[in-house]
């Protein structure tokens, strides 16, 4: 297969980066070269493997947006749809000042592996804007919002590309996008969008879904590795939505005790336990988890080589690399976060014998729900928290076991197993319709 022609259009100069160090690659390279092993071992046919190296469509934007003291600013923005074989594509709008096309063209790879994992009938996108949302005033933000859906509505819809909020992008955030896309439509269209506030069509249960996706996740991987939770201890990176969401649910579903938790101010570990109560309380008060009483403080190379059962990184990518993936002493790793470990450290971990629940699955909670707003919207009945929950369940656990099943008959890792049910799914999508 010739992998060398790049589409029109896309500047193969912005995806040569083999030679930087594994921590600064390339985020489409890293999601290029991942496809391209599984794809090697699946013996994928050259052509669905070359469709799925890249996006099948991206729109660039330029979006000017008038600010407070009367100036015009232009701002650049991305939307990737990368593959909507299986149905819509699906995935976050980013605001950032370091955003590229790459990393959104990755993180749209990404979504189309993890909706196509958890079996949902949908595709894989992401968008972006390059920009600074913490120098933006709520008036300066309400209306690049609504720019960025007035030069990128008719590549969205229900039908065609849903986005939902991601790094800097709040509720508020979809709810001004889809007042404005509802006025381009002429009628309330509240499914182009899901992350909404409740009062605008949101979905009960999307708080702490991608948490408690994850925590059936580590419920399942126990039972497998025969390991009880009761009073298992787990130390957690993050104390954000998915971080601060698993410690709750680590004890109130599992009955675990978590000693050690973080935030970007710092670490604090208390061996008998940091009860989730308490500390999200200390956290509401101070603004972080540090300083917390019945703690001490410790470092983030010490949280990360915790003897503990499970440790659930739900912060960043690429915190566990080859430079301390060895002092990681937990059973299991449950990769809340997305990318938390570098393709080096997962080579580690494997030796060391270190059970990796991948981010495709752990933290595919998050979409899920997302797709159940998509679907309630849709029909205009809204569905009560216990019935989210119970179909969060159903759709995790199935999801566990195709990954685990997959990889004892391929004799496997997890990740590599979890790409392969997943790509094999899209690559089935795109042999029925004829385009492979
Ligand atoms: P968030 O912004 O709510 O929280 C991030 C947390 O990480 C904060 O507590 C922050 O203080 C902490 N943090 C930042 N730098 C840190 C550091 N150096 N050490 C320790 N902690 C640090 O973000 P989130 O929504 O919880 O997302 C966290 C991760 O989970 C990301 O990788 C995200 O892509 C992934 N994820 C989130 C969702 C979701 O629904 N929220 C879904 C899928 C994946």
């Amino acid at each position: 297969m010739n992998t060398s022609t790049a589409p029109v259009g896309i500047n193969r100069q912005n995806i040569s980066a083999g030679s930087l160090p594994e921590i600064l690659q390339n985020p489409f390279t890293v999601a290029q070269q991942q496809l391209d092993e599984a794809a090697a071992y699946m013996k994928l046919p050259a052509s669905a493997h070359e469709m799925l190296r890249w996006p099948l469509r991206e729109l660039h934007i330029m979006i000017p947006v008038r600010m407070d003291d009367g100036n015009t600013k232009i701002f650049q923005g991305f939307r990737v749809q990368y593959n909507d074989a299986r149905g819509p594509c699906k995935g976050g709008i980013r605001y950032h000042p370091a955003e590229t096309i790459d990393t959104v063209r990755a993180l749209a790879a990404w979504m189309t592996w993890k909706t196509a994992l958890v079996d949902l009938p949908l595709g894989g996108g992401k968008g972006g804007v390059v920009c600074d949302p913490k120098n933006l005033s709520q008036g300066e933000l309400e209306r690049l919002s609504r720019a960025y859906i007035r030069q990128a509505g008719s590549f969205l819809g229900p039908e065609k590309d849903v986005p939902a909020p991601d790094l800097y992008t709040s509720a508020q955030v979809m709810a001004w996008m889809a007042d404005e896309y509802s006025f381009m439509q002429g009628n309330n269209e509240f499914g182009v969008i899901t992350g909404k506030p409740l009062a605008l069509g949101g979905s009960a249960g999307r708080n702490d879904a991608t948490a408690r996706g994850g925590i059936f996740c580590i419920r399942e991987a126990a039972a497998v590795l025969g390991i009880g939770l009761e009073r298992a201890t787990a130390a957690i990176q993050g104390y954000g939505n998915a971080g601060s969401h698993a410690h709750r649910l680590a004890e109130e579903l599992l009955g675990m005790k978590v000693v050690a938790v973080s935030d970007s101010t710092g670490c604090i570990y208390n061996p008998d336990g940091l009860f989730h109560r308490d500390v999200a309380a200390h956290k509401k008060k101070t603004g972080s988890v540090t300083g917390f009483p019945c703690a001490v403080p410790i470092t983030n190379e010490n949280l990360i080589s915790l003897d503990v059962a499970v440790l659930i990184p739900a912060a960043l990518e690429g915190v566990i690399h080859k430079e301390n993936a060895h002092s990681v002493r937990a059973l299991m790793i449950a990769e809340l976060a997305n990318g938390p470990l570098t393709p080096e450290a997962d080579s580690i971990l494997r030796e060391k014998g270190c059970y990796v629940i991948p981010d495709l699955l752990c933290n595919a909670g998050g979409v899920t729900v997302s797709y159940f707003e998509m679907v309630q919207n849709a029909y205009g009945y809204y569905w009560d928290e216990d019935e989210v929950h119970l179909k969060l369940e159903k759709k995790m656990i199935t999801a566990f076991r195709n990954v685990h099943e997959a990889s004892l008959h391929h004799k496997v890792h997890n990740r590599r197993a979890a790409y392969i049910v997943a790509i094999e799914r899209v690559a089935e999508a795109m042999k029925l319709r004829g385009w492979v």
